[in-house]
C-alpha cells in the first residue's frame, strides 16, 4: 500500500487522515502532544492576574500547553491550538457552511458538507438551556431587527454541562473536536507520532520524497508516496517557506474584539458560548464571554461572572504575512472603519439593555481563524492543489481558503479537506 503523510490533526489533518486510511498506510506528524482541557478553575488565574503575574497572553501555555499565543508585530493576539486535534479542541463548537467563496471559484463541496452532517452530532436545541443575560440580549437584538440566529453546535447536548468553558477543552466530550476523526483513522491502522514538528518537505527529482520532522538529533527523515501539509494557517506557511515554496503576502485572521461592561450575575462565563449570531456586512455579532481579555486585559477588573460581553467577527482584508515565527497583520484602514461600524452596534445594544456608555471597556483584539496564505483559484477547482506545488503535495486546511470567512471555518475546513483526501485516493491509490 502507498504511504500518506498527513502534518497536523486539525480540522484539516484529521479529516483528511480518515479519509486515506484504508487506501493508504497514514503516517500523522503532529507538532503538540495530547490535548487536555485546563482543569483548573478561574480563582487560580483570578489570583495570579491580582499578583501582576498575568501580563503577557503568551504565558497562558505555563497554565494550558495546547493553547499558543503569538502577537503580530501590530500587538494582535493570535490564538491556535497545539496538540491532538489542533485549535478545533478551543472551539466554540460552531458549526456553519461557509462555502460561498468556494463556489465562486467552481468548488462544489455539497456532497462533503452531507457527509458532514452525518458524521457530526450538530444541533441548534441549546435555546432552552440560556441563562436570563442571553434571553434578554436575543431579545435586544431582535427589537433592534437585527435578525439573530441560534448557532448550530457541535455537541452532544445530552452530556453537556453547559459549563461554559469550551473555548479551554471540553472536560465531559460532550463538545466535538477533530480528535474523533484521528482516533477513527487510527482505529484504522493509521499511526501518530505526537511531539513530532515537521520542519520541511524533501524533495525528489521535482517530487515530494517525504519530510523532515523532529526535535534537534532525533530530526530524521521520514519517506512518503504523498504528503499532505495540514498545519494551519500559520504553520503551513512556515514549512512551505522552509521547503523553498513561496505563499502570498494575502494572511486573514478573522479579527475578534470584544465590548464589554459590568453588569451583576451575567454569567456568560458558565453560559453555552456564542449561543447566537446576528451576520452583517462584513463581521457577526455573538454573546461572547472573553477568557483572554478575562485573565489578561487590565480593564477586565469585574468577577468572571459580573461582565457582559458581545464579541465582533471581523471578516478581514487578506493582507499579511508570516516569516519564521513573526506575523505581520495589520488591520486595513476598510477593516478599522468596519470594526468601528460594529463597535457602534454594540454600544447601541449594551446601552438598550441600559448600560451607560462611560461605563464599557473593550477586550483585547484577537484572533483564531489564520489562512488564506496559498489559496485555490478557479485553475485548481479540480485538483484542488495550488499549481506551484509538485504533483505529490497537497494542503488540506485554512491556508487554501480563497477568502476570509468572517465566521467560523471548521466545517468547511474539513469539507475541502475531505474533498482533498478523495483526489489523492482517486489519482495515487493502488
Ligand atoms: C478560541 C477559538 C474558538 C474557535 N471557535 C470556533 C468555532 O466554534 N467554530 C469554528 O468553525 N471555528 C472555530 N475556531 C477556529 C478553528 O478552530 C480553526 O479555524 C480551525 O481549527 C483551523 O483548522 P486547520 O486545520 O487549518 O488548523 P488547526 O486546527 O489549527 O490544526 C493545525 C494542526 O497542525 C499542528 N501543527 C502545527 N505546526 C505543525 C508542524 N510544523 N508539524 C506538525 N504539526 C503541526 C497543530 O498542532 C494542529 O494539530 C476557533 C478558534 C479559536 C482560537
Ligand atoms: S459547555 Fe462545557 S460541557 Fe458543554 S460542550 Fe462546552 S465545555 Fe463541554
Amino acid at each position: 500500500m502507498p504511504t500518506a503523510i498527513v502534518v497536523g490533526t486539525g480540522a484539516g489533518g484529521a479529516a483528511v487522515a480518515k479519509e486515506l486510511q484504508g487506501s493508504f498506510d497514514v503516517l500523522i506528524l503532529e507538532a503538540g502532544r495530547e490535548f487536555r482541557p485546563l482543569s483548573l478553575d478561574l480563582r487560580l488565574p483570578e489570583r495570579l492576574k491580582k499578583l501582576g503575574l498575568l501580563f503577557d497572553e503568551r504565558g497562558i501555555r505555563l497554565l494550558f500547553p495546547s493553547m499558543r499565543i503569538q502577537k503580530t508585530r501590530e500587538g494582535m493576539v493570535l490564538v491556535r491550538g497545539i496538540g491532538t486535534g489542533g485549535t478545533t479542541t478551543l472551539a466554540t463548537g460552531n458549526a456553519l457552511r461557509c462555502d460561498r467563496g468556494l463556489k465562486a471559484i467552481g468548488i462544489d463541496l455539497d456532497v462533503e458538507f452531507a457527509e458532514l452532517d452525518r458524521e457530526i452530532p450538530i444541533s441548534i436545541a441549546h435555546q432552552r438551556l440560556w441563562n436570563e443575560t442571553t434571553q434578554r440580549l436575543f431579545s435586544v437584538f431582535q427589537e433592534m431587527a437585527l435578525e439573530p440566529r441560534p448557532l448550530p453546535k457541535m455537541r452532544r447536548n445530552e452530556s453537556c454541562r453547559n459549563c461554559g468553558r469550551c473555548v479551554l477543552g471540553c472536560p465531559s466530550g460532550a463538545k466535538w473536536d477533530s480528535r474523533e476523526f484521528l482516533h477513527a483513522a487510527l482505529d484504522r491502522g493509521a499511526r501518530l507520532i505526537t511531539n513530532c514538528p515537521v520542519r520541511a518537505v524533501v524533495f525528489k527529482n521535482g517530487r515530494a520524497a517525504g519530510v523532515a520532522a523532529g526535535h534537534g538529533p532525533r530530526r530524521r527523515f521520514y519517506p512518503a508516496d504523498v504528503v499532505v501539509l495540514a498545519a494551519g494557517g500559520l504553520g503551513t506557511p512556515v514549512i512551505l517557506r522552509s521547503s523553498g515554496i513561496p505563499f502570498d503576502p494575502a494572511l486573514f485572521v478573522d479579527p475578534v474584539l470584544c465590548v464589554a461592561a459590568p453588569w451583576d450575575n451575567a454569567l456568560q462565563q458558565r453560559e453555552i458560548s456564542m449561543p447566537f449570531a446576528v451576520q452583517r456586512e462584513g463581521y457577526i455579532l455573538s454573546p461572547y464571554f472573553d477568557y483572554l481579555s478575562y485573565f489578561f486585559n487590565r480593564q477586565w477588573t469585574s468577577g468572571a461572572g459580573n461582565i457582559i460581553s458581545l464579541m465582533i467577527k471581523l471578516a478581514d482584508a487578506r493582507s499579511g504575512t508570516v516569516s519564521g515565527r513573526k506575523v505581520v497583520k495589520a488591520l486595513t484602514h476598510e477593516d478599522t472603519r468596519t470594526l468601528k461600524a460594529a463597535a457602534d452596534v454594540c454600544v447601541d445594544i449594551l446601552g438598550r439593555m441600559g448600560i451607560r456608555k462611560s461605563d464599557m471597556f473593550f477586550g483585547t483584539l484577537n484572533a483564531g481563524h489564520p489562512g488564506g496564505m496559498l489559496p485555490l483559484t478557479s485553475e485548481d477547482a479540480k485538483t484542488l492543489r495550488p499549481s506551484r506545488l509538485p504533483e505529490n503535495l497537497f494542503l488540506a486546511d485554512a491556508t487554501l481558503l480563497p477568502e476570509s470567512l468572517g465566521n467560523p471555518p471548521i466545517l468547511t475546513i474539513m469539507a475541502l479537506a475531505k474533498r482533498v483526501g478523495k483526489i489523492i485516493r482517486r489519482d495515487f491509490s493502488d
